[in-house]
């Protein structure tokens, strides 16, 4: 896949994409966004299942994992922002890097925030599969949260 032209912060970071997998990591990401930032937060979150042939996975199993990971989402809403005007939550269906790069692009994100590591955590590498594609492919900064 082709990386995106960049498009470099050229001023105040308003605008700001976290991809969330309800991951410590990506836990850590939203709330770097949310404390350390200022400006308007999309968390976003694709529904990507890997289906290993082996080891389908249920509608139901499936539906068990992105209501738990969506629960989480509303208590960290409930939690950084209470008035609803800063936090947006998009869950999406596709491939993780994908998804969050066009929902980047569709907000004009002025920057991508992401877990260092995600859920299946080889901690051996440098990053997470989805958080270094992201980091080579967006054209956007893009600011890696351990
Ligand atoms: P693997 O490459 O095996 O998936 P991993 O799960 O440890 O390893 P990543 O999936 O790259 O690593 O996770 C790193 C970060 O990427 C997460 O902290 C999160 O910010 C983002 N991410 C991963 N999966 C998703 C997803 N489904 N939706 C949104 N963001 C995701
Ligand atoms: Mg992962």
């Amino acid at each position: 896949m082709n990386a995106h032209p960049p498009r470099p912060a050229v001023g105040p970071v308003r605008r700001i994409v976290v991809a969330y997998d309800g991951s410590e990591s990506s836990v850590r990401a939203a709330r770097f966004a949310l404390d350390a930032l200022t400006g308007e937060v999309w968390i976003v979150h694709a529904t990507d299942q890997p289906r290993a042939v082996a080891e389908p996975r249920t509608e139901e199993e499936q539906g068990s994992e992105t209501g738990a990971i969506e629960q989480g989402l509303r208590a960290l809403q409930r939690a950084e922002d209470p008035s609803g005007h800063r936090m947006h939550v998009w869950i999406r269906d596709g491939k993780p890097p994908k998804v969050i790069l066009a929902a980047a692009a569709e907000v004009d994100a002025d920057l991508i925030v992401v877990g260092t590591r995600g859920l299946r955590g080889a901690s051996r590498l440098l990053l997470g599969s989805v958080s270094a594609e992201i980091v080579s492919r967006s054209g956007r900064p893009v600011t890696v949260v351990p």
